[in-house]
């Protein structure tokens, strides 16, 4: 991309972030050019992002942040905004994609069990959203997200999450509000258009809302991507251009175990996988419609992707110093995924950027995989995981992991 349309670009959304006024954003998108909003969509949406746009090498590289868990600790959240800003320095991507988990809604809802952090009070959620999206701002880097289970704990609908984004993001927030048939906020998808000079949609990510609790009718268990979700993905697929397709869903799909136990697997599984309690149908339809890679986060201790029936399945690397995990002996990391043009997205190059900047290599996860998990984990484990000074003696403790440092 030419220089002086990411200086423009960045100038303006900064503009914008310090200014969150819609007429802004729409006056600098107007000035912009670059084809505004085209080639993404849901059920509307203001952003005026030049199109996202494969590089002159033919590649797309997506910089996957999960878990990130803001709001739990400050000197937690400090430290998950230098990794931010290391891991966008060490990649620079072309789009940030947030995949759930990026603010523990719970910290400031009252209990007996735990005091409350000094800073909760009125527009606490929207000063660690903020916070989360200040290291993007800085970058200038676009960004989209999709829900997690505790983002709306606190006092926002996902609705509201999803409107606060587009009001505080800028032109940097790619976010849209998904349409009303969804269920949840978070149902969109970008296109990606092929490198300087084409102006055809030539890749397409899917942003899926998983939800929080229950999967209706069931009242126990994880969310899932529902099926009035699904059907809107599938009419609208079938009206766009077939090109290349991923998605990032929050809460892994049933066949995420599958794929550890059945299918050729890279990376670690270390809990069990915390899967959508019933399966509303996704992973097939994916296979169907030509949908061929799906990222999600929340288990905070697996990483591993496995290609299962043609799909890439595969969990990112937990980000954040909030929330659970990872488990000792590994880094906090970010998966990477660049895409190239023309590619099958199940077949795309990905690794995980460490902490430390060191890459990790994710081996073949050889067997035996244990025994297997015939139910999706329903519990929830440890809201506060260990302090970080326990997380640092435990990891101490361990061999490091095998790393290629780049
Ligand atoms: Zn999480």
């Amino acid at each position: 991309m030419a220089v002086p349309t990411t200086f423009l670009v960045a100038l303006m959304a900064l503009l914008s972030f310090q200014s969150p006024v819609y007429g802004i954003r729409q006056q600098a998108g107007a000035e912009l050019g670059g084809g505004g909003s085209s080639g993404s969509g849901s059920g509307g949406g203001l952003s005026a992002y030049p199109a996202l746009r494969f590089r002159d090498d033919q590649t797309f590289k997506i910089l996957q942040l999960t878990d990130l868990h803001y709001g739990e600790d400050l000197r937690l959240d400090a430290k998950s905004d230098q990794f931010q800003r290391d891991m966008i320095a060490a990649e620079q991507p072309d789009l940030v994609v947030f995949s759930g988990d990026m603010v523990s809604g719970w910290v400031c809802v009252p209990s007996s069990e735990r005091p409350l952090p000094v800073d909760c009070g009125p527009g606490w959620f929207e000063r660690r959203w903020r916070q989360l999206i200040a290291p993007v701002h800085a970058a200038g880097v676009p960004y989209a997200i999709t829900l997690g289970n505790h983002d709306a704990e606190a006092d926002l609908s996902r609705r509201e999450i999803v409107d606060l984004d587009v009001r505080t993001g800028g032109l940097l927030s790619l976010t849209r509000q998904g349409p009303p048939q969804a269920t949840g906020a978070s149902n969109y998808y970008l296109d990606v258009h092929g490198p300087p000079g084409s102006d055809r949609p030539a890749a397409r990510i899917w942003l899926l809302d998983s939800m929080n609790r229950f999967c209706p009718p069931l009242m126990f268990g994880w969310g899932c991507v529902a099926q009035d979700t699904l059907a809107w993905l599938n009419s609208t697929i079938s009206g766009l251009p077939p090109v290349p397709s991923l998605a990032f869903v929050h809460i892994p799909i049933p066949q995420f175990k599958e794929a550890w136990y059945d299918a050729p697997t890279v990376g670690r599984k270390e809990e069990d996988v915390a899967c959508s309690v019933r399966d509303t149908g996704l992973f097939n339809l994916a296979r169907e419609v030509g949908l061929t890679a799906i990222y999600s986060g929340h288990d905070h201790n697996n990483d591993y992707a496995g290609l299962l029936h043609g799909i890439r399945l595969a969990y990112g690397r937990k980000s954040g110093y909030g929330g659970y995990g990872p488990p000792p002996g590994w880094l906090r990391g970010a998966r990477v995924i660049q895409l190239r043009l023309g590619e099958d997205p199940a077949q795309s190059t990905t690794w995980i950027r460490q902490a430390d900047g060191s890459v990790a290599v994710q081996e073949p996860s050889g067997q035996p995989k244990g025994m297997r998990q015939l139910e999706c984990h329903s519990d929830e484990y440890g809201q506060q995981g260990p302090t970080d000074e326990q997380q640092q003696q435990q990891q101490q403790q361990q061999q490091p992991l095998k790393v290629e440092d780049q």
